[in-house]
Parts: structure tokens; sequence; C-alpha cells
């Protein structure tokens, strides 16, 4: 139990690229990681504050480990929330020994008694400060906070590091000022990471058996540096020796122009998924969330990436009861997702954020009916993924693994990011199959969000 630590990472890849950093800096200086909080002598939770919602979880979790304080077991705690409500938290919960906000692996390494020294000088993760002070200087934004999708998905533990997959995250803060978001505010304005430092780092992942490399950030098509686009970032990282895949993450709809696309539809290693976060489908809303844009926006941008990538999986984000939002905008959004068919949608229930400009718009709706309106959202989305589902039936695919258990393999085909989509679970008669293998796989069933199929053999990364 000396020098363990035991590290809960709550919200979205974002959070859980920051506790990864935090785990990889402090191994490095001989602490060891626990599976169990009661196995360590130091509790750390990395927080999320993006929503009502999260903000409790947080708090939650946080008074559950304080629980097991006692002896000389301290309790830590950094990330979103405390970052914007330090002070706060600190007057009201006593039992945090320490306190941070984002960015704090090193203070947080300091004071678990390592120095910088101890850790590996080439660890440039580590370093925040290689992120580039440049913004990009147009274009889009993402939102990425509302990565988690389904609106009942606020949280991800810390991750064991046996899955194949990684999250990369090419930069931090957001450009934007989304009405309805705090993530600005707490995270602060866009800085990009370096090429340079983002390609070490993926080449570390993939030498070190990665087989999927997911680009994460708030606003994914806004990268540049000096000129440097996020295609040619892409095709960078594709040209990486090995058998991998690459996937993105939150591109913001004004973002994603012909570059991006013909970049992802020309590198076979990257997953035919296109993430775009679109938050509303009617103009009058999207103008009062500061995004923009509107239903003929999108399916142009959507009808068009089906073309150039056959077999392309879609995944947006909704939110639904949005100040003002009327009852014939709501019946707007799931007349969109029926007519566009998603293949992974998620809804967020608008929670007001202070600080933000749409916390201070008139037409707040009760509770009841933002409740009501989500419901019907899931509903209506369920019906539409288990179709999708459906039509994959008898058709042979090629799975990442990620799990295995004697004759049994969870898998994701390139339609499925990890912990926001579903996953595939495989029959493996023969007991072949390891985590990282690219399997080809029958499908023979489908559920509203899994799939069940059978293992046929091993295969290289191509995907479909
Ligand atoms: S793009 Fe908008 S929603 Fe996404 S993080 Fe930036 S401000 Fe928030």
């Amino acid at each position: 139990m000396k020098n363990s630590f035991y590290l809960l990472s709550l919200g979205c890849p974002k959070n859980l690229v920051d506790s990864e950093k935090l785990t990889r800096r402090l191994c490095l200086s001989g602490l060891r990681p626990t599976r169990e909080a009661e196995e360590a002598d130091t509790l750390i939770v990395n927080t999320c504050g993006f929503i009502e919602a999260a903000r409790k979880e947080s708090i939650d979790e946080i008074l559950g480990l304080a629980k097991l304080k006692g002896g000389k077991r301290r309790l830590l705690v950094f990330g979103c929330l405390s970052e914007r409500y330090k002070e706060e938290l600190q007057a009201a919960l006593p039992e945090v020994d320490a306190m941070w906000g984002v960015n704090a692996e090193e203070e947080i390494a300091r004071y678990m008694g390592t120095s910088a020294d101890d850790a590996s000088a080439d660890d440039a993760s580590a370093d925040n400060t290689s992120a580039d002070n440049t913004s990009a200087d147009n274009t889009s934004a993402d939102n990425t906070s509302a990565d988690n999708t389904s609106a009942d998905n606020t949280s991800a533990e810390a991750r064991p590091s046996t899955f194949p997959y990684a999250y990369l995250k090419i930069s931090e803060g957001c450009r934007r000022r989304c009405s309805f978001c705090s993530i600005p505010l707490i995270r602060g304005p866009l800085r990009n990471y370096s090429p340079e430092t983002i390609l070490k780092e993926a080449e570390d992942y993939i030498r070190s058996g990665t087989k999927e490399l997911i680009l994460v950030s708030q606003d994914t098509a806004s990268y540049k540096v000096k000129g440097f686009t996020f295609s040619e970032l892409l095709k960078d990282i594709c040209s990486i020796p090995g058998d991998f895949w690459v996937r993105v993450h939150y591109l913001h709809p004004s973002g994603v122009d012909d570059s991006i696309l013909e970049a992802m539809a020309g590198e076979p290693k990257v997953a035919r998924y296109l993430d775009m976060p679109l938050q509303h489908s009617e103009q009058r809303i999207l103008r009062l969330m500061s995004r923009g844009g509107g239903r003929r926006d999108f399916t142009k941008i959507i009808n068009r990436a089906r073309k150039m990538m056959p077999g392309l999986a879609v995944r947006t984000t909704f939110i639904v009861g949005f100040p003002g939002e009327s009852e014939e905008e709501f019946e707007g959004v799931l007349d969109f997702i029926e007519e566009t068919g998603f293949e992974h949608a998620g809804a967020f229930v608008y929670s007001k954020e202070e600080g933000t400009g749409a916390a201070r718009l008139p037409g707040q709706l009760p509770k009841a009916v933002k409740k009501r309106r989500w419901e019907r959202f899931m509903r209506a989305q369920a019906a539409i993924s288990l179709e999708k589902n459906k039509s994959l039936i008898g058709r042979g695919m090629t799975a990442l693994v990620d799990e295995t258990d004697g004759k049994f393999a969870i898998g994701r085909l390139a339609s499925q990011a990890p912990d926001v989509d579903g996953v595939v679970f495989i029959e493996d008669e023969k007991g072949a199959l390891k985590p990282g293998d690219f399997a080809r796989v029958l499908v023979t069933e489908a559920q509203d969000y899994d799939l069940r199929g059978l293992s046929l053999s091993l295969k290289p990364a191509a995907q479909g």
C-alpha cells in the first residue's frame, strides 16, 4: 500500500487524458496505481464540472472516497470542477487534503513527494508548457465537453492500460463561446499542442502496442499551428508505420470542410466515423446558442461525407430543453434525426451554467419538460440505432478486440468509439482472440446499441 495511489477519473475523454498523464508521471516516480481505493494510500479524484449532473457526481464520489480516509490516507482533488469552484469546494469539503484545478499534474506530483527529476525527461505529454499558445485563426469549434454524448454517461473509470486504444489530446481550451457552455471559462482559450509533441506521443503509443489512437480536443477542426492544419496533422499521424486505426472526435460543423473530409477519406487508417456535435437542428435555437448553421447545412456535410466514405458512421449530440425551445422546435430535432438516420446520437438535458449567456436567456424550461423531451429523444434514437444495427446482420466486419474472457471477446467495429458507442460481443469458439487483435467477425444479432457476432479469423486493420 505504501506509495500507491488510486485515481478516479470522471467526465470526458479529455479528463481521461489528464488522468493518464498524471498516472504516467506518478508511475515514473516510482508510485504504484491500484485498482481498488482500499489498497491505496493516496486517493485522487479528477473532477468534471461540465453540467449539474456531472458536478453532483464529482461531489458524491469525493464524499464516498472520504469515508475511506483514516490513518495516513490522503484525499486529493483536481480537474474542471475544482478549477472553477475551488474556494467553495475547499470550504464545503474539509475532508479533502489538497485541491488543484486543471493542468496540475506537476504540482500534484510534487505534493506527493516526487520531484520532476524522478520522471523521465522525455515524457513530453507531462509537459504542459509544450502547448503552443497559437490560437487558430478561423473556423470551427467543437463541443467536446459535450463529448460524453449520452446524457447518462458522465463518468469514466480510470482506465487500466490493457486496452488497445489511447486518447491523444491535440489542444487545450476553446476559442468558441457557445452560449450554454462553461468550458472556455474553465479550460481557458484554445492552445494547440505542437505537431512534434503530438506526433512523438502518437509514435510512442503505436510503438507500445496501441491499435487505435483517438484524437480529442475541445475543438478538433480548429487545430492550426503556424499554418499547419488539422488535415496535415492527421496525414502525418497516419504515416506512422504500423497497423492501427485513427479516430477523430469533436468536429464542429463549421470546421468540417473539404480539406478535412478529403484527409479522412484519403487515409485508410482513419476510422469511417464522423463525430460532429450539432446541438440542435433549428436555426433560431442555434443562433441563440451562438453556434450558427442549421439543418440544411448539416445535411449537406453529412451527405457529402457519406458519399466520400462509404460505410461511414455519423455520431452527434443534441441539447434538449434549451431556453425558449418550443415544442415545434423540439419536434424539428426529432424529424431531423429520423431523416438523417444518425448511427449514434446522444442528448443532454440543457443545464443552466453560471456565467454563461444562455443562463440569462428568458424562457428557461421546467425540469419536467426537459426530462420528457430527453426521454422522447432517447426512445426515437434507440429505434434508429437498432435499425442501423440490424442492417449489419449477416455481414463480415473487422473489429478491434478490447477484452477477452475465454471463449468470449468484446470488440468494436470502426463505427463504434470506446466509452460512448456500443460494442460487439464476439463468440470465439477457439479462444484465439487477444486484446489488440483485429478480428473478422460475422454479425449475427443486433440490439439497440450493441451487436453480437462470431469470430471468423484474424485480419489486418482494414475496416468494413
Ligand atoms: S465549441 Fe462550444 S460547446 Fe464546445 S467547448 Fe467550445 S464553447 Fe463549449
